[in-house]
């Protein structure tokens, strides 16, 4: 077999001090020509000297800045197949639609009248939202998908309170995402784990078993957190409703079933999307993100206020009745995100949005079936978005999953999502998107199969990775708790 080709390689990876540490006294990034007017004098704060100011030429902040970003991998920079996250690359066009200025720099106090153009596109994308999901009324509001089920969880409160029925607890398969027991428990509500049957999928038996007039309703990842369909969503949400419950569909992995599946048919009632996820708002880095959440009529009335509405050819903000939850963010939640689903919807369009997901899911079958002799996959049936492995193979060499995805990283990919979900030993869980081309898959298959050959010929060199990298194997946790900055 020919050479595997690793994108990642090796080569120059630049050392960089801090610019305080760099420049050097009367080095300067451009001259100014001499004054031809009488000196005054400054202020002595505004004067070089009582300031700390690092003296730098203009290569020296190139160089600084270039090589600083060359430390971080994006999707910009390789594939992120980080499972459960949807890292595919957004189209800088919606980067720049969102950046015009008449939208990005509206101020949010303006008078309706004043912002008719980012009023409809708010309503517009809401009635996109609502197309999407089949549940029609939408707040923009929540910004991000934690904090679209928490706004979920407060209108099934508001909507039990509403029919004076009492109730304390709510189900969360075992193949849910972390943030949806927290979102109920926030909530007041005391979650109910439920767990997945041998297929990875929810059993009707077990809901059946733990639906009670008590409970408020049951949280389902649909595709759950495994990268599988819960294809007994409709006979579930049927059991909830007659014991008076409501369903929650959490959609962050939307991005499998745009144009597919629609939620408010399999019964769901309530569903969040992650604006940062499907449409095209980069995440991972922190940065704003943004979590609509979608309702049934029944439940609009309960929606945060204020929401867009179009009366004839205007539109306007409507602050909602008595039986709103009230408002979950400061003015109209983070509109550059919105702005930028706006315009990703739109040069899409509906058959594009279906044909994303149609690749998303036969991405993520491709590398299942190709990779299926190489590790053992965690459950052998049809996969969407997203396919899981386990560690039983690897354990015979004493490697673990995180030596594996510690070797990715020296073979230029971000590892994938792992030891998640916490159902799968050692999970593996790869989520390639929809823009990652053939070729590539192949050739991130190819590099998986070499680390696989390499756990079993030389375990030692994966347990030592990464090699190849500015730092080697850090302590995750304790650089999350105790990030150093000073960038030694
Ligand atoms: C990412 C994700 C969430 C949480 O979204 P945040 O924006 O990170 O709060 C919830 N559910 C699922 C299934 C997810 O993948």
């Amino acid at each position: 077999m020919s050479e595997v080709i690793i994108p990642g390689a090796s080569g120059i990876i630049q050392n960089e001090p801090l610019l305080w540490e760099k420049g050097g006294k009367g080095r300067r990034g451009m001259c100014v020509p001499g004054s031809d007017v009488p000196a005054a004098e400054l202020p002595a704060a505004l004067c070089r000297g009582e300031l700390d100011f690092p003296e730098l030429s203009e290569v020296d902040v190139v160089r600084h800045y270039t090589r600083l970003s060359q430390w971080n991998f994006g999707v910009d920079s390789g594939m992120y197949p980080l499972g459960s996250c949807t890292m595919k690359y957004n189209p800088k066009i919606n980067e720049k639609a969102a950046a015009t200025p008449a939208l990005a720099a509206a101020h949010p106090m303006l008078p309706d009248e004043l912002v008719q153009g980012s009023l409809q596109v708010m309503y517009e994308l809401q009635s996109y939202l609502a197309a999407i999901t089949g549940l029609p009324a939408v707040t923009l509001q929540p910004a991000a998908g934690a904090h679209g089920e928490l706004t979920g969880m407060l209108i099934f409160a508001a909507w039990h309170k509403s029919r004076n029925s009492r109730r304390t607890k709510i189900l969360i398969p075992d193949t849910a995402h972390g943030t949806n027991p927290a979102s109920a428990a926030l909530c007041g509500y005391k979650p109910v784990p439920i767990r997945s049957g041998p297929e990875g999928i929810l059993e009707v038996a077990a809901i059946e078993a733990a639906m009670d007039e008590e409970t408020a309703g049951i949280m389902i990842t649909n595709p759950n957190t495994l990268g599988l369909f819960e294809t007994r969503i409709r006979e579930i949400a049927a059991i909830v409703h007659a014991k008076g419950g409501l369903v929650y569909g959490d959609g962050a992995n939307m991005n499998a079933i745009m144009g597919i599946i629609d939620a408010r048919r399999c019964g769901v009632d309530v569903l969040h999307l992650n604006l940062h996820k499907t449409f095209s708002t980069p995440h991972g880095g922190g940065g704003p993100g943004a979590g609509p959440l979608c309702v049934s009529e029944e439940l609009a009335r309960f929606l945060p206020a204020p929401r867009a509405v179009r009366d004839g050819d205007l539109y306007r903000l409507d602050w909602g009745g008595s039986d709103s939850v009230g408002r979950v963010h400061a003015f109209h939640g983070n509109v550059s995100v919105l702005l930028r689903a706006y315009a990703y919807i739109r040069s899409m369009g509906a058959e594009n949005l279906k044909k994303a997901s149609q690749l998303a899911v036969l991405n993520a079958a491709y590398i299942k079936e190709r990779l299926r002799g190489t590790l053992p996959l965690a459950y052998d049936r049809p996969c969407m978005h997203e396919c899981v492995f386990s560690d039983a193979q690897l354990q015979e060499h004493k490697v673990t999953t995180l030596d594996v995805a510690k070797r990715l990283i020296d073979c230029g990919y971000h590892p994938p999502t792992i030891y998640f979900p916490l159902v799968v030993h050692g999970a593996i869980m790869i989520e390639p998107t929809e823009t990652e081309c053939k070729a590539d898959i192949d050739q991130f298959i190819a590099v998986l199969e070499q680390i696989v050959r390499e756990a079993a010929e030389n375990p030692e060199l994966l347990r030592q990775a990464p090699l190849r990298t500015k730092v080697r194997r850090l302590d995750e946790t304790l650089a999350a708790r105790q990030p150093c900055l000073c960038g030694s």
